[in-house]
């Protein structure tokens, strides 16, 4: 026997079983003004650009646009239609990292505007050489627009704690990790989400929805904190 563990159909087969292992109702780290967890750094790469649509008037929450991944996105598509007051519907560029949380014990992410993602990189950057010995404090301070978010190093671990950072010695976050937490829509998906946000739908989009389709909503976990951020752009 090789190292080898499994091929071709059996590999995708347990690519998927690992996918179907994250929590997501932990997955995703939300924090309130003044609120901090303690995490890893695994690497410093671990974060993503993409481009998201989101409105919280309207609530249609943060998700990926499908333009990036060569298909149709109604969401665009709604946009570009330039029906009044759903203006703020156009993908806007966000941020996703990812790091180890010491104490939850599992690969979390967060997702950033490009202005907290740019001081996080600037933080991240500046510890690049250190990140296999120093655990951060990753904090959030301030609401709404004036909100910000810290990694700030832990100085010394004790020794428990130690072990737990020590644990994702290994670790690796994946490209696919990143494509499925920000879950997806299916185009289908995008057009119940805006019919339901009071977007007219039969006007703009050559598709069938149905009034009583079921209500998908509940598997969608909020990928950021989701509140007003009292449009600022
Ligand atoms: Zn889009």
């Amino acid at each position: 026997m090789g190292v080898v563990t499994a091929r071709g159909k059996e590999a995708k087969e347990a690519m998927k079983k690992k996918k179907q292992n994250i929590d997501f109702k932990k997955v995703f780290v939300r924090l309130k003004d003044g609120d901090s967890v303690r995490v890893r750094i695994l690497s410093a790469y671990d974060y993503v650009r993409y481009m998201s649509h989101g409105s919280y008037v309207h609530g249609i929450w943060t998700q990926p646009c499908l333009k990036p991944a060569g298909k149709n996105c109604a969401i665009c598509e709604a946009n570009d239609a330039k029906v009044e007051e759903f203006d703020g519907l156009y993908a806007k560029e966000r941020y996703l990292f990812a790091f180890a949380d010491i104490d939850e014990g599992m690969i979390r992410v967060f997702d950033a505007t490009k202005g907290q993602a740019e001081q996080l990189v600037d933080t991240i950057e500046q510890y690049a050489e250190d990140l296999q010995d120093v655990a951060f404090t990753f904090k959030r301070t301030g609401n709404k627009t004036d909100t910000t978010y810290t990694l700030n190093p832990i100085l010394r671990l004790k020794a428990d704690d130690k072990e737990k950072f020590e644990k994702f010695n290994e670790e690796v976050v994946e490209d696919e990790f990143f494509e499925t937490v920000l879950q997806p829509r299916t185009y289908e998906q995008q057009i119940e989400e805006l019919k339901k946000a009071g977007f007219p739908v039969e006007e703009y989009f050559d598709v069938q929805v149905s009034d009583d389709s079921e209500d998908n909503s509940d598997d969608v976990e909020p990928i950021s904190e989701e509140e007003n951020p009292d449009k600022v752009f």
